[in-house]
């Protein structure tokens, strides 16, 4: 049996995540967001590092419908976060 693994391109673009503190003030974290490609679900994480991409990869392997058989990497592996 051969399984052919294929990749995802997952868009990856800075964004601002708001979070709650436990005191109910809002405030606005920088922070990564990836598209899947081929069905558009979204990570995100908090940071921008390449650390933070990687971890929204990781949640997109957790959580996208697209990742049996496959895996994703972000359309920009070379850029400085
Ligand atoms: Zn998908």
């Amino acid at each position: 049996m051969v399984i052919i693994i294929t990749k995802i391109i997952c868009e990856i673009e800075r964004v601002s995540l708001e979070t709650e503190y436990f005191d109910g003030t809002i405030h606005k974290i920088d922070g990564v967001r990836a598209t899947c490609s081929k069905c558009g679900h979204q990570t995100e994480s908090y940071g921008t590092g390449t650390k933070s991409v990687n971890r929204c990869l990781v949640l997109m392997n957790r959580e996208c419908e697209c990742s049996e058989n496959n895996f994703y990497v972000s359309d920009s592996q070379d850029a400085t976060w």
